[in-house]
Protein backbone atom coordinates (compact mmCIF):
# COMPACT_ATOMS: atom_id res chain seq x y z
CA UNK A 1 0.00 0.00 0.00
CA UNK A 2 1.79 3.20 -0.72
CA UNK A 3 -0.56 5.91 0.24
CA UNK A 4 -0.32 9.88 1.41
CA UNK A 5 -2.72 10.84 4.67
CA UNK A 6 -4.05 14.55 4.78
CA UNK A 7 -6.30 16.08 7.42
CA UNK A 8 -6.16 19.25 9.01
CA UNK A 9 -5.09 19.45 12.85
CA UNK A 10 -7.65 17.90 14.91
CA UNK A 11 -8.96 15.74 12.57
CA UNK A 12 -7.76 12.45 13.94
CA UNK A 13 -5.09 12.16 10.83
CA UNK A 14 -2.18 10.91 13.87
CA UNK A 15 -4.57 7.92 15.09
CA UNK A 16 -5.52 6.93 11.72
CA UNK A 17 -2.02 6.89 10.58
CA UNK A 18 -0.89 4.23 13.31
CA UNK A 19 -3.54 1.92 12.71
CA UNK A 20 -2.74 1.85 8.88
CA UNK A 21 1.00 1.50 9.29
CA UNK A 22 -0.37 -1.64 11.63
CA UNK A 23 -2.95 -3.09 9.18
CA UNK A 24 -0.52 -2.80 6.35
CA UNK A 25 3.19 -3.53 8.01
CA UNK A 26 4.24 -0.22 6.24
CA UNK A 27 6.28 2.57 7.50
CA UNK A 28 5.21 5.65 8.44
CA UNK A 29 7.13 8.53 6.76
CA UNK A 30 6.53 11.80 8.13
CA UNK A 31 9.25 15.02 7.19
CA UNK A 32 10.28 15.80 10.74
CA UNK A 33 11.69 12.26 11.50
CA UNK A 34 13.46 11.85 8.01
CA UNK A 35 14.83 14.96 8.29
CA UNK A 36 16.04 13.79 12.01
CA UNK A 37 17.50 10.74 10.62
CA UNK A 38 19.55 12.25 7.35
CA UNK A 39 20.93 14.77 9.84
CA UNK A 40 21.45 12.22 12.52
CA UNK A 41 23.13 9.51 9.42
CA UNK A 42 25.14 12.48 8.12
CA UNK A 43 23.37 11.98 5.10
CA UNK A 44 24.82 14.79 2.03
CA UNK A 45 21.07 15.86 1.54
CA UNK A 46 20.91 15.92 5.35
CA UNK A 47 23.87 18.01 6.10
CA UNK A 48 22.52 20.28 3.60
CA UNK A 49 18.99 20.64 5.17
CA UNK A 50 20.95 21.19 8.38
CA UNK A 51 22.88 24.06 7.05
CA UNK A 52 19.22 25.92 6.32
CA UNK A 53 18.31 24.74 9.59
CA UNK A 54 20.59 26.67 11.70
CA UNK A 55 20.15 29.44 9.58
CA UNK A 56 16.84 29.64 10.46
CA UNK A 57 15.79 29.37 7.02
CA UNK A 58 13.21 26.73 5.44
CA UNK A 59 14.61 24.04 3.58
CA UNK A 60 14.23 24.21 -0.06
CA UNK A 61 12.17 21.77 -2.24
CA UNK A 62 15.24 20.20 -3.78
CA UNK A 63 16.80 19.15 -0.58
CA UNK A 64 13.42 17.42 0.86
CA UNK A 65 12.61 15.90 -2.39
CA UNK A 66 16.18 14.48 -2.38
CA UNK A 67 15.69 13.07 1.16
CA UNK A 68 12.00 12.00 0.32
CA UNK A 69 13.64 9.97 -2.73
CA UNK A 70 16.46 8.50 -0.37
CA UNK A 71 13.70 7.31 2.10
CA UNK A 72 11.77 5.76 -0.38
CA UNK A 73 14.53 4.03 -1.89
CA UNK A 74 15.06 2.60 1.48
CA UNK A 75 14.10 -1.46 1.96
CA UNK A 76 11.39 -1.24 4.05
CA UNK A 77 9.64 0.76 1.89
CA UNK A 78 9.48 -2.44 -0.94
CA UNK A 79 6.09 -3.57 0.37
CA UNK A 80 4.76 0.31 0.63
CA UNK A 81 4.77 3.63 2.90
CA UNK A 82 2.26 6.24 4.69
CA UNK A 83 3.85 9.47 3.75
CA UNK A 84 2.72 12.03 6.37
CA UNK A 85 3.23 15.82 6.11
CA UNK A 86 5.06 15.65 2.35
CA UNK A 87 4.17 16.22 -0.21
CA UNK A 88 3.22 20.19 0.81
CA UNK A 89 2.64 21.67 -2.67
CA UNK A 90 1.48 21.14 -5.95
CA UNK A 91 5.15 21.38 -6.96
CA UNK A 92 6.31 18.76 -4.53
CA UNK A 93 3.48 16.58 -5.90
CA UNK A 94 4.72 16.85 -9.24
CA UNK A 95 8.54 16.12 -8.07
CA UNK A 96 6.97 12.93 -5.92
CA UNK A 97 4.92 11.79 -8.81
CA UNK A 98 8.68 11.92 -10.95
CA UNK A 99 10.48 9.90 -8.07
CA UNK A 100 7.76 7.13 -8.02
CA UNK A 101 7.86 6.92 -11.89
CA UNK A 102 11.81 6.68 -11.31
CA UNK A 103 11.04 4.06 -9.12
CA UNK A 104 8.20 2.07 -11.68
CA UNK A 105 6.09 2.19 -8.85
CA UNK A 106 2.72 4.15 -8.12
CA UNK A 107 0.19 5.84 -5.44
CA UNK A 108 -2.68 3.99 -4.22
CA UNK A 109 -4.16 6.52 -2.88
CA UNK A 110 -4.70 9.90 -1.36
CA UNK A 111 -6.72 9.81 1.96
CA UNK A 112 -7.89 13.46 3.09
CA UNK A 113 -9.40 13.06 6.35
CA UNK A 114 -11.83 16.12 6.51
CA UNK A 115 -14.43 17.44 9.43
CA UNK A 116 -16.03 20.91 9.87
CA UNK A 117 -14.25 23.97 11.20
CA UNK A 118 -16.47 23.75 14.63
CA UNK A 119 -15.60 20.17 15.24
CA UNK A 120 -12.12 21.29 14.31
CA UNK A 121 -12.26 24.09 16.93
CA UNK A 122 -13.75 22.18 19.60
CA UNK A 123 -11.06 19.45 19.06
CA UNK A 124 -8.33 21.90 18.88
CA UNK A 125 -9.52 24.33 21.63
CA UNK A 126 -10.49 21.65 24.53
CA UNK A 127 -7.17 20.89 25.95
CA UNK A 128 -6.34 21.86 29.44
CA UNK A 129 -3.04 21.02 31.69
CA UNK A 130 -2.84 20.63 35.16
CA UNK A 131 -0.41 23.44 36.27
CA UNK A 132 1.11 21.41 39.30
CA UNK A 133 1.44 18.31 37.92
CA UNK A 134 1.17 18.38 33.52
CA UNK A 135 -1.11 15.69 33.43
CA UNK A 136 -3.76 16.78 30.13
CA UNK A 137 -7.24 16.77 29.92
CA UNK A 138 -9.64 17.23 27.17
CA UNK A 139 -13.43 19.30 27.92
CA UNK A 140 -14.82 17.15 25.36
CA UNK A 141 -12.89 13.76 25.26
CA UNK A 142 -11.73 13.49 28.56
CA UNK A 143 -13.21 15.89 31.35
CA UNK A 144 -11.89 16.34 34.67
CA UNK A 145 -14.57 15.05 37.42
CA UNK A 146 -14.59 18.74 38.26
CA UNK A 147 -14.44 21.69 36.37
CA UNK A 148 -10.78 23.10 35.66
CA UNK A 149 -9.10 20.51 38.84
CA UNK A 150 -6.70 18.23 38.25
CA UNK A 151 -8.02 14.77 38.95
CA UNK A 152 -4.57 13.56 39.76
CA UNK A 153 -3.28 16.23 42.22
CA UNK A 154 -6.22 18.56 42.38
CA UNK A 155 -4.33 21.31 40.69
CA UNK A 156 -5.51 24.09 38.63
CA UNK A 157 -5.92 23.42 34.99
CA UNK A 158 -5.11 25.97 32.33
CA UNK A 159 -5.51 26.50 28.29
CA UNK A 160 -1.99 26.39 26.74
CA UNK A 161 -1.52 29.30 24.80
CA UNK A 162 -0.67 27.55 21.39
CA UNK A 163 -4.36 25.77 22.16
CA UNK A 164 -6.41 29.09 22.14
CA UNK A 165 -9.45 29.98 19.66
CA UNK A 166 -7.29 32.15 17.68
CA UNK A 167 -4.28 30.11 17.42
CA UNK A 168 -6.16 27.33 16.54
CA UNK A 169 -8.25 29.15 13.66
CA UNK A 170 -5.28 30.70 12.76
CA UNK A 171 -3.47 27.15 11.99
CA UNK A 172 -6.62 25.93 10.34
CA UNK A 173 -6.29 28.76 8.07
CA UNK A 174 -2.60 28.61 7.03
CA UNK A 175 -3.68 24.75 6.57
CA UNK A 176 -6.87 25.39 4.38
CA UNK A 177 -4.52 27.92 2.19
CA UNK A 178 -1.20 25.54 1.90
CA UNK A 179 -3.40 22.97 1.37
CA UNK A 180 -5.96 23.56 -1.11
CA UNK A 181 -4.26 23.18 -4.51
CA UNK A 182 -2.96 19.89 -3.22
CA UNK A 183 -6.15 18.98 -2.78
CA UNK A 184 -7.21 20.06 -6.16
CA UNK A 185 -3.87 17.92 -7.55
CA UNK A 186 -4.70 14.61 -6.27
CA UNK A 187 -8.49 15.00 -7.31
CA UNK A 188 -7.75 15.59 -10.89
CA UNK A 189 -5.72 12.98 -10.56
CA UNK A 190 -8.42 10.83 -9.58
CA UNK A 191 -6.40 9.44 -6.07
CA UNK A 192 -7.92 11.70 -3.60
CA UNK A 193 -10.88 9.59 -1.34
CA UNK A 194 -12.19 12.24 1.02
CA UNK A 195 -13.09 10.35 4.19
CA UNK A 196 -15.64 11.89 7.18
CA UNK A 197 -13.61 12.21 10.37
CA UNK A 198 -16.53 13.22 12.50
CA UNK A 199 -17.34 9.14 13.47
CA UNK A 200 -15.66 7.09 15.94
CA UNK A 201 -11.84 6.23 15.37
CA UNK A 202 -12.79 2.50 14.54
CA UNK A 203 -15.50 3.78 11.61
CA UNK A 204 -13.54 6.04 10.18
CA UNK A 205 -10.35 3.16 9.94
CA UNK A 206 -13.13 0.62 8.34
CA UNK A 207 -13.91 3.55 5.91
CA UNK A 208 -10.53 4.33 4.86
CA UNK A 209 -9.64 0.61 4.46
CA UNK A 210 -12.72 0.68 1.93
CA UNK A 211 -11.75 3.56 -0.22
CA UNK A 212 -8.09 1.80 -0.32
CA UNK A 213 -9.14 -1.66 -1.33
ZN1 LIG B 1 -2.26 17.64 38.42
Amino acid sequence: MRMILMGPPGAGKGTQADLLIEHYHIPHISTGDMFRAAIKEQTALGMKAKEYMDAGGLVPDEVTIGIVADRLAQADCQNGFLLDGFPRTAAQADALAKILSDMKIALDGVINIELGEADLLERLTGRRVCKQCGATFHTVFNAPKQQDVCDKCGGALYQRSDDTLETAQNRLKVYNTQTEPLIAYYNNQGLLKRIQGDKEIKQVFSNVLSVLE
